[in-house]
Parts: structure tokens; sequence; C-alpha cells
């Protein structure tokens, strides 16, 4: 089946859903593909407590409230991946998906990223009790307790930095013997007296019974393991955006993430990106919704002059 539409937004993270209330709003129907995790990274995430208007709220209670209101709004959700997208002469998209395919106008790409993964056991077990990929969001629940960041990269140190304003003492575990990171960063890193460097180590498990009480750190130059005790782990290694859908058809950086202006625009016409999938963007909730509202108002802009 081949449908002409005005836009196709893929993505149903905050970026996605924001940008599909405000077409609709506007009397531009757009189309969401909910793709492989419908409501995006925040659905599984047990607690959210920086999104404005909702003090204390369940990532699935907050993102089925956008669900609603994109539904509230009339727009068609369609419960599918894009598996590729082509770019016409005419100067419209095919988007194909599960052997079936759209045509469009203009397309927002909102497929956000995904944190990287240790892959240990009790990583999946502890994910929101103790595990976590974010010291912004989750940070605050350890006030003076023990955490570990874990990574030796920016992040890891701007993790470690954040961190040691809330806890008590913070344990920076990097697989290396030194950290990769900004110099400036690390010179402030140096300035603070509670965090605890433990070099060339690596964690091999996360231990508790209904949240995180230790780990296992292996020092990789004796071999030897030692649990330590410990309330959160924040695991810093790197996320990876989910660009592949576009990564030939559009401008992106040496990480993968899609380069935009200050527009939401792409460097293919027509094609608009918002949320952790753009470069630079800061991967909150809030900033992903805002980016998708800025794309919906440029998306309208691009239809009228097109
Ligand atoms: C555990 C955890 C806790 C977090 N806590 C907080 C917090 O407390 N506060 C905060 O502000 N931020 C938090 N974040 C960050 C926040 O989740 C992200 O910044 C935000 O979800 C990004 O939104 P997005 O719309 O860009 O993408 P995402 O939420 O990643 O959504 C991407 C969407 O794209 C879809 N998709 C991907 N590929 C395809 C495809 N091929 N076809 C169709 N659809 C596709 C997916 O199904 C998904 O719906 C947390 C993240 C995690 C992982």
């Amino acid at each position: 089946m081949t449908i002409i539409n005005d836009t196709v937004i893929i993505g149903s993270g905050p970026a996605g859903l924001t940008a599909a209330i405000y077409l609709s709003r506007a009397m531009i129907n757009p189309i969401v593909f909910m793709g492989p995790n419908p409501g995006g990274q925040l659905i599984t995430s047990p607690l959210i407590e920086n999104y404005p208007g909702a003090k204390s709220i369940s990532g699935c209670d907050l993102m089925c409230n956008m669900i609603n209101q994109v539904q509230y709004n009339n727009v068609e959700l369609i419960y599918e991946s894009i598996d590729s997208i082509a770019v016409n002469n005419d100067r419209t998209f095919t988007i194909n998906y599960n052997d079936d395919n759209m045509i469009t106008r203009s397309i927002l790409i909102a497929t956000g990223a995904h944190h990287n993964k240790l892959n240990i056991p009790g990583e999946d077990k502890f994910s929101g009790k103790g595990v976590s990929w974010c010291a912004t969001c989750d940070g605050p629940l350890y006030k003076n307790k023990r955490v570990a960041v874990i990574g030796g990269g920016n992040t890891a140190v701007i993790e470690a930095l954040f961190l040691s304003n809330i806890a008590s003492e913070v344990l920076l575990i990097h697989r290396r013997d030194q950290l990769r990171a900004d110099n400036s960063d690390i010179n402030k890193l140096h300035e603070k007296q509670n965090i605890r460097y433990i070099f060339n180590s690596t964690v091999t498990n996360i231990n508790g019974t209904d949240k995180v009480d230790s780990i296992t750190v292996l020092n990789t130059l004796d071999s030897n393991n030692v649990d330590i005790p410990i309330d959160a782990v924040f695991i810093a290694i790197g996320t990876k955006p989910s660009s592949n859908l576009v990564k030939d058809i559009v401008n992106i950086d040496e990480l993968g993430y899609i380069i935009t202006n200050s527009n939401t625009e792409t460097s293919c016409s027509g094609m608009f990106a918002a949320g952790d999938v753009v470069s630079g963007s800061l991967k909150q909730a809030i900033y992903a919704a805002g980016q998708g509202a800025l794309a919906a108002v440029n998306i309208q802009k691009y239809l009228r002059r097109r």
C-alpha cells in the first residue's frame, strides 16, 4: 500500500510524541511509527523527578500520558519499525516497513539513542534499583550514599563530578591506568576530596537482593577479585545513536549522531531530526520534547514553502 503523507514521525519517545502533538494541533496529520520500543527509553525507568509539571512519576506513566495526549489529538500510531528510507527525485521519501511502504513529503527522525551496557550479571536485574546510566536523573536518590561510576571518558568524569556534590563517596572505576577526558574536567575532579580512583579494574558482577548492595571488582594487573559495598552503580561507557536508517542520507558526526542546524533541519531537505539521536543533544527528556516541538514548527514552515 502506498499513501502520500505530509509528515511521518519515526520514533515514539518524548521527541517524536511532542512533535506529533504540535503538528496535529496545527492541522497537519502526522503518522507516528512507534518502533521497537514504544514510548522510548523512559518507559522502563521507575522514577522521573526532573520533568516539569510531574514532581515524581514513573517513566511508564509519563510516556503513557504522552501517548494518550497524542491519541486525543487523533494522530495515527503505527506499531511497526521502519526498515529503510529512500529519497525520491520529486522531493518525497519512501519509507519501508514490514513489507509495506509509504510516501511522505517530510520526515522527523526521532529514533533516540541507547546506552552501552557492560553485559555483566546483575546489570539488567538491578536496572532502576541501583544501576543507572544517568547521574542527572538518578543521582539525587543517593544523597550521602556511596556510589560507583564505571568508565574513564568525558561522560564518566562529568557524572563523577556531578555525583561528588551529592554522594558521600564516589568510586571511579576504569579499566585503563588513567582517565581519557578533558584536562579541565580532570583537574576539577582532582580538587574533590570524596573521589576514590580504582584503575586497571573492571566490574564483573553487580550484587544484591532487592537492590544493589555491592560490586565485584577485578584488578586486571594481579587478577584479584574484591567485593566492594556500594549503594548505586552509574555506568558511563558511552551511548550509541539509533541513526542507521539515515546514516547514508544525512550528515552525521564521528559517533553517528545526526548533525542538524538550529532549526532541527538535517543536510537532506525535508528530513528533520530531534532528541537523543541529534549531535550535541542534552540526552534528557525535556530537551528531546523541546526539540520535537521545534521540529514540528519547522516542518510546518517547510511544507508551506515546498
Ligand atoms: C534508564 C533511563 C533513565 C532515564 N531517566 C531520565 C530522567 O529521569 N529524566 C530525563 O530527562 N531523562 C532521562 N533519561 C533520558 C531520556 O530517556 C532520553 O533523553 C529521552 O527518552 C530521549 O527521547 P527521544 O524521543 O529522543 O528518544 P527515545 O526515548 O530513545 O525514543 C526513541 C524512539 O525511536 C523508536 N525507534 C528507534 N528505531 C526505530 C525504527 N527503525 N523505526 C521506528 N521507530 C524507531 C523507538 O521505538 C523509540 O520509541 C533516562 C534514560 C534512561 C535509559
